[in-house]
């Protein structure tokens, strides 16, 4: 169930209340809204502290459901909004490289009209023999990036250790496919202070994808981002599946912006450029993607990686699909 109360002494109230009667309770402040949230389908009757709304909701996550909260929640990633109804493209370098490679790969993506700039520096490696990313190095080059281009800056957070490391350099925080379920790390992200984009692990459900964005809402950050980064099935002809029916299904069940990564899915760049426009068809509110200035040389990823001219075609297009489709 979810309470809405009037302020927090309320809230803290009726939290009280819930909890002497045996109902463990949450009181949190997200989206403009004074909540105090109990598990699904709680039967309480005979309140005392007062309530605006109790609202009882069909599915298991709820704070995140577009059933209580009907207008889109937009998320604001340094001084720019992602929100429904313009495209916002992060862009950029599966993993930093170099400070060279960083700065030329943000100034050509901002100029070619990129809202942010994404790269690794804590990678997610299926071999431990390959390529794990620059550390905090690659996060001062990051930072660095921000500064000559004035791009936020999106990372990924792997180590809930790491944390205070990368929230130091990093305007949002992305968690990888992998780590979707780690639900220590998703309870730490509640107190991030930042945006969280969240991608949808490849052998998750999408109810499990829209319950991991539940638990950073629960535990106090509203700010989250859903991406669909495509997942297993039993075709091996691209890397992934993209499952652009998720994208669309996400868009009605839950108020949070929803992106689309064309790039894993793809694994080969030849076809970043369709799945891009399928993810904007089906409705996400954006892209994040994958480009650099010398793909086939990339230390990860290198197969799917965008050039820079591929790269300015995709904004292109994209724009014109987001045009005809909803005028923006
Ligand atoms: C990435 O964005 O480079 C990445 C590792 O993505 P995913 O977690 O979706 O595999
Ligand atoms: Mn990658």
């Amino acid at each position: 169930m979810l309470f809405i109360v009037d302020s927090r002494e309320h809230g803290e109230a009726l939290r009280g209340e819930l909890e002497a009667r045996g109902i463990p309770a949450w009181r949190v402040e997200l989206w403009g809204h004074h909540v105090v949230v109990t598990p699904p389908r709680v039967r309480v009757e005979g309140l005392r502290v007062p309530v605006r709304a109790a609202i009882e909701l069909r599915t298991e996550y709820q704070l995140v459901s577009r059933e209580w909260k009907r207008e889109p929640t937009p998320v604001r990633i340094g001084g720019r909004e992602v929100r429904e109804g313009r495209l916002f493209i992060v862009a950029g370098p599966c993993a930093v490289e170099s400070e060279e490679q960083i700065v030329k790969t943000a100034r050509f993506v901002r100029d070619a009209g990129a809202d942010a700039l994404r790269g690794g520096a804590f990678k997610p490696r299926t071999s431990p023999y390959t390529f794990q990313g620059l550390g905090e190095a690659g996060l001062r080059a990051l930072a660095r990036a921000r500064e000559e281009t004035g791009l936020p800056v999106v990372t990924e957070l792997m180590d809930p250790e790491d944390m205070p490391l990368v929230l130091k350099y990093a305007d949002a925080l992305q968690i990888g496919a992998r780590s979707m379920q780690n639900f220590s790390l998703l309870k730490k992200l509640g107190r991030a202070g930042k945006p969280v984009l969240l991608k949808r692990g490849f052998g998750n459900t999408v109810e499990e994808w829209l319950l991991a964005a539940e638990y950073v809402a629960l535990h106090g950050n509203g700010d989250v981002v859903l991406v669909e980064r495509g997942i297993r099935t039993f075709d091996k002809t691209l890397r992934f599946t993209l499952d652009v029916g998720a994208i669309a299904y996400a868009k009605r069940h839950t108020h949070l912006p929803v992106l689309g990564d064309p790039s894993h899915p793809a694994g080969d760049r030849r076809y970043v450029i369709p799945l891009a426009l399928a993810i904007i068809a089906a409705g996400a509110d954006g892209l994040l993607v994958e480009v650099h200035p010398d793909p086939d040389k990339a230390l990860s990823d290198a197969g799917q990686q965008l050039t820079f001219e591929q790269f300015r075609e995709l904004v292109q297009k994209a724009r014109e699909i987001a045009r005809v489709l909803r005028g923006g």
